[in-house]
């Protein structure tokens, strides 16, 4: 059986990023960028004032015989305005924070260092002696014409909007989402609106995988359920074949009705079917169509864990990010693990920040079929292969969910 990384190591190497499109600047959060972004303009456009105040010339503020200079104002430019006259000599403008500095002009003061009389002064006395340059924030000071502003594979953020706006960018070059198709199997599994009927079960993983895949920035597609049959996965599957991606769960184990690994092997390749770990064993990997196929188990939260660890990088990879995978830190486990399972357990946990220490809680009864372990976890407390026991209190490795991939 392969241990998890390997595993990932073999998903990883066969899955590329997919091809670039030009998206809306408005919908590319999340995206990662690909190409570099070089600015046509400069930034900030033209000199403008960082303060409301007057401008002025700086030699003009210098104190004689210990008297505060009066300058004429001559009149003002708000933000969104050009003066419609130079600054000279013994005069000063009101100027608004945003504005373009008057010609002539080579400083601005602050309102709060000058005394005048109301909005409509005629004159201004300046307290404070000001330095060329003082309160002016130069044009290109941000970003200069021709610098390349941003690299090709940065994650688009809020922050990352924001200044591809200011550069004008209303599209912007990116690795597109990938189109996920999203395959339930097995007789048993009916969708949530029907009735429960006696042996069935309602399809909950195809709507948590759906979420999961959204939650990646992905486009998932939930393809419904496939019947226990050859023939009913044959037909779904060739719909799933235009996706970038097949994610299905169930069927990949021994049982009599396992058959997805048929179909794998009929029609494409099984890389691997068995990886050495709890929850989720029977996790397979391959193509059908030149398609990568992703076979979750069937246990609900076998699917939701392997999800977490294999699809989620797998769906990243192909939108372009480079940094894959879930940081891991050392947290105190406060209730321990009481069994001591041979293969590695990726065990649900609530870590918190307390007093200093990241403590771990576990989320209660750990078996597969126990979807109430998922609730409140925002981590794996990883139990390592070999049937390792953890106490109440010692320390373990766990996989952060909820912090962002490094
Ligand atoms: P399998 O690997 O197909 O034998 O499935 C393992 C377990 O997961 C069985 O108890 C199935 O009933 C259950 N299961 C399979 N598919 C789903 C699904 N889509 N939603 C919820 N449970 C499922
Ligand atoms: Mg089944």
């Amino acid at each position: 059986m392969l241990s998890v990384e390997e595993a990932l190591e073999r998903i990883l190497a066969e899955i590329r990023p997919l091809d670039v499109v030009q998206v809306p600047l408005a919908d590319t959060l999340g995206q990662v960028l690909a190409q570099d972004i070089v600015a046509e303009e400069d930034i900030p456009p033209f000199d403008n004032s960082a303060m409301d105040g007057f401008a002025l010339l700086s030699k003009d503020s210098k104190t004689h015989d210990g008297q505060p200079p009066r300058l004429r104002v001559t009149g003002g430019v708000a933000a969104g305005y050009v003066a419609d006259h130079a600054v000279e000599e013994g005069t000063a403008m009101r100027i608004m924070t945003g504005a373009p500095v008057p010609p002539g002009a080579d400083t601005v003061i602050q309102v709060e260092l000058t005394r005048y009389d109301g909005p409509e002064s005629t004159w201004v006395e300046v307290l404070q002696e000001v330095a060329p340059g003082n309160n002016i924030r130069p044009a290109g000071e941000d970003i200069h014409r021709g610098q390349t502003v941003m690299v090709h594979g940065t994650e688009i953020g809020a922050w990352e909007i924001g200044i591809l706006a200011t550069l004008g960018q209303t599209s912007v070059p990116v690795v597109r989402r990938a189109r996920v198709a999203i395959l339930g199997t097995g007789d048993e599994v009916i969708d949530v609106g029907e009735p429960l009927q006696p042996g069935k079960i309602r399809n909950s993983n195809s709507y948590l995988l759906e979420a999961a895949v959204r939650q990646v920035g992905a486009e998932p597609k939930r393809l419904g359920v496939a019947r226990d049959t050859v023939e009913s996965l044959r037909e779904k599957f060739s719909e799933a074949i235009q996706y970038d991606l097949i994610l299905t769960s169930g069927g990949v184990s021994v049982g009599d009705f396992d058959l997805v690994k048929n179909i794998m092997q009929e029609q494409g390749n099984i890389n691997f079917w068995r990886i050495n770990m709890r929850p989720g064993k029977p996790v397979a990997f391959g193509h059908i169509s030149g398609v990568p196929l992703l076979g979750l188990p069937g246990n609900p939260v076998s699917s939701a864990v392997t999800f977490e660890l294999f699809g989620r990088p797998v769906i990243r990879k192909m939108q372009g990010h480079t940094r894959l995978l879930k940081p891991q830190i050392d947290v105190v486990v406060e209730d321990g693990v009481s069994d001591n399972a041979m293969r590695r357990h990726y065990v649900r946990a609530r870590v918190e920040w307390q007093n200093g220490r990241f403590i771990a809680h576990t989320t209660g009864n750990q078996g597969s079929h126990m979807m109430t372990s998922l609730l409140g976890a925002n981590a794996f407390v990883i139990v390592p292969e070999g049937g390792v026991e953890v106490h109440p209190g010692d320390i373990a490795r766990a996989m952060m969910l909820d912090w962002p991939e490094v």
